[in-house]
C-alpha cells in the first residue's frame, strides 16, 4: 500500500483524523464547504495534465475524452453543486396541521459524519471524486479509496488530494486487504461504486455497524430500436456510447433488441459509424481505448470467441480482431442468439450483441424477465412504445434517442434498482444521499391546546379526539 496512510494501524488512524474533525464542527459551515469545492476545483485544473496522462497509462484514454468523462465531468459538478448549495441547504418549511396549531415545522440537512467511498477503475477519477463531491457539500469528511486496477490513478489522486484537501478528504490505497481492513470500521455512510460481489461483501459488513449504504452497481443495459427512427444517427450515437473506454462504462448498451428488419438496418449503419469514429483500423485510433486487464480481455475475448465458434445464430456483422499482448479488441457488432455466452452477464467490453425479437412487447418482456437494468435507451418515435417502455419497464435510468448521456445533467439523480444498485446521487441528489434530512418541530408551550388531550379523557376529549385530532374516518375526496 503506497499511501497517505501507509503505516500498520494507518487505515484506523486515518478514519479516526476524519471522525475528529467532523467531531470539531469544522466542515459543516457552508464556507468551508465551498472552499473545498474549490480547492477540488483547482486541483483538478492545475494537474490536468497529470491526471490526463494517468487515465491513458491505466486506460489507453485518449485527453478528450479524459476531459469530457471524467475531469470536466467534475468541475461540471463541481460549478453546479456550488452554484446552488446555499440554497439547497436552506431549511424546508412543512405544513403543520391544524390540530396541532400555533407550531411551526421544517427539515434541515445534517452531515452524516465520515463517509467512506469506494471506487472502481473504469472511470477511476470520476467515480473516485464525484461522490467526495457530494459528500464535502453536505457537509462531512470523506476516506477515499481509488481502485487497485487503475494503478495510475490512484497514485495520482494519493498524491494531489492531500495537498488540496488535507484533512477533509483521506486517500488510502490498496486492494482487497486494505478495503477489507477499511470495512472492519465504523462509517456514517459507505458510497460503493464497482460490481454486485463486491456490493454484497460492502453491505454486509456495513451490516455490522447499521452503516448505510449507497451501491452503484452495475448490470446488462439494453438497448431497443424500431424502424421508425434515423437509424444512421441512432447508429452513430449507439456506437460512441458503446465503444467509449472499450465498452467498460457501466451505462454502455449492453446489448441491442429489435426486429430482423430494424437489426439488419441497424447492422450496416453502425460499421460505417465505427468507421467513422474510429477509422479502418481502431488499434492505431488515437479515440480508441484497451481493455484495462488481461483477466478483463481473456473473459470478454473468450465469451466472444465462444459465441463466434458455437453460438447458435451467432454471425458476425463486424469486427471481432484482438490482441491479448496488447489487451485490445476491435469495435464488434454480432448477431447473436438470446443463449449466447454474451448474454449471460455484463459484457464490459467492446462487443455489441444484436438480439432479435417480434416487437417491442416481445423486447419488453425479454427485459423483464432479467435483473433491472442500470439504464434502458430506446430509440423508437412511436409514442404508443415509448409509453410502453416508460410504463412496463423498470430501470435505474430511461433515456430515449441518447445513451449514456444522462450521467451529465446534473438535476437528474444516477443509480440503479434492484440488481443495479440502490440509492442515487449528482447534484441536489448527492447532497440528499449524504445528509440526514432532520424534521424540527416548534410548538409554543402557551397556549397549550395540547391540553385537549391530555389524560384523563373523558367523554368531551374523546370527542375532540375522534373528530379534530385523529378523525375515526377521514373521507377521501372522489377525483
Ligand atoms: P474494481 O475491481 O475496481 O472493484 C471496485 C472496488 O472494490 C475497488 O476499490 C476494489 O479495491 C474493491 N474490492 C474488490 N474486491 C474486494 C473485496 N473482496 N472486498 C472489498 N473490496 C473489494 O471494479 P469492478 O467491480 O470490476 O468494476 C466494474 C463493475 O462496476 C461493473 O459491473 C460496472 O458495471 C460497475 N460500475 C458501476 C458504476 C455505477 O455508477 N453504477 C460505475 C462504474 C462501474
Amino acid at each position: 500500500m503506497s499511501t497517505q496512510a501507509s503505516r500498520p494501524g494507518s487505515i484506523r488512524d486515518a478514519v479516526t483524523a476524519a471522525r475528529s474533525l467532523f467531531a470539531t464542527g469544522a466542515s459543516k459551515p457552508l464556507a468551508w464547504r465551498l472552499d473545498r469545492l474549490k480547492a477540488m476545483n483547482q486541483m483538478l485544473l492545475d494537474h490536468r495534465d497529470d491526471f490526463s496522462s494517468a487515465l491513458a497509462a491505466d486506460l489507453g484514454k485518449h485527453p478528450a475524452e479524459a476531459w469530457l468523462t471524467e475531469i470536466g465531468f467534475l468541475t461540471a459538478e463541481i460549478s453546479h453543486t456550488a452554484k446552488h448549495l446555499k440554497r439547497w441547504l436552506a431549511p424546508q418549511r412543512v405544513e403543520v396541521p391544524p390540530a396541532l396549531q400555533p407550531a411551526k415545522a421544517h427539515t434541515v440537512l445534517e452531515p452524516l459524519g465520515v463517509v467512506l467511498v469506494i471506487a472502481p477503475w473504469n472511470y477511476p477519477i470520476q467515480l473516485l471524486l464525484a461522490p467526495v463531491i457530494g459528500a464535502l457539500a453536505a457537509g462531512n469528511t470523506v476516506v477515499a479509496k481509488p481502485s487497485e486496477m487503475a494503478p495510475a490513478c490512484s497514485a495520482a489522486l494519493a498524491r494531489w488530494v492531500p495537498e488540496y484537501l488535507s484533512g477533509a478528504v483521506t486517500v488510502v490505497e490498496g486492494g482487497v486487504p486494505e478495503t477489507t481492513e477499511l470495512l472492519a470500521e465504523r462509517f456514517d455512510h459507505i458510497f460503493y461504486t464497482g460490481n454486485g460481489r463486491v456490493g454484497r461483501i460492502v453491505m454486509e459488513a456495513a451490516a455490522r455497524h447499521l452503516t448505510p449504504v449507497t451501491l452503484e452497481l452495475g448490470g446488462k443495459s439494453p438497448v431497443y430500436i424500431d424502424d421508425t427512427v434515423d437509424m444512421k444517427a441512432a447508429a452513430a450515437r449507439i456506437a460512441w456510447g458503446k465503444f467509449m473506454n472499450a465498452g467498460q462504462t457501466c451505462v454502455a448498451p449492453d446489448y441491442v433488441l429489435g426486429t430482423p428488419g430494424a437489426l439488419a438496418r441497424l447492422a450496416r449503419e453502425l460499421g460505417k459509424a465505427i468507421l467513422a469514429q474510429h477509422g479502418d483500423d481502431p488499434a492505431h485510433s488515437p479515440a480508441y481505448g484497451r481493455m484495462a486487464t488481461d483477466a478483463a480481455f481473456a473473459r470478454v475475448a473468450g465469451m466472444l470467441e465462444q459465441d463466434l465458434r458455437h453460438g447458435e445464430g451467432s454471425r458476425l456483422v463486424s469486427g471481432g480482431r484482438h490482441e491479448a499482448a496488447t489487451r485490445y479488441i476491435e469495435p464488434t457488432v454480432l448477431h447473436v442468439g438470446s443463449g449466447a455466452a454474451l448474454m449471460k452477464e455484463e459484457i464490459f467490453g467492446p462487443v455489441l450483441p444484436l438480439v432479435t425479437v417480434e416487437s417491442a412487447q416481445d423486447a419488453i418482456n425479454f427485459i423483464n424477465v432479467r435483473d433491472k437494468p442500470l439504464s434502458l435507451y430506446v430509440f423508437s418515435s412511436d409514442t404508443g412504445v415509448r409509453a410502453a417502455f416508460t410504463q412496463r419497464t423498470s430501470s435505474g435510468a430511461l433515456n430515449f434517442g441518447v445513451p449514456v448521456a444522462h450521467l451529465s445533467v446534473p438535476g437528474l439523480p444516477f443509480g440503479g434498482v434492484g440488481a443495479s444498485g440502490m440509492g442515487n446521487y449528482h447534484g441536489q441528489h448527492s447532497v440528499h444521499t449524504f445528509s440526514h434530512r432532520k424534521p424540527v418541530l416548534d410548538k409554543p408551550l402557551s397556549p397549550d391546546t395540547l391540553a385537549l388531550v391530555y389524560p384523563p379523557s373523558g367523554a368531551l376529549k374523546r370527542q375532540v379526539i375522534t373528530r379534530l385530532v385523529a378523525p375515526a374516518k377521514r373521507r377521501l375526496r372522489a377525483r
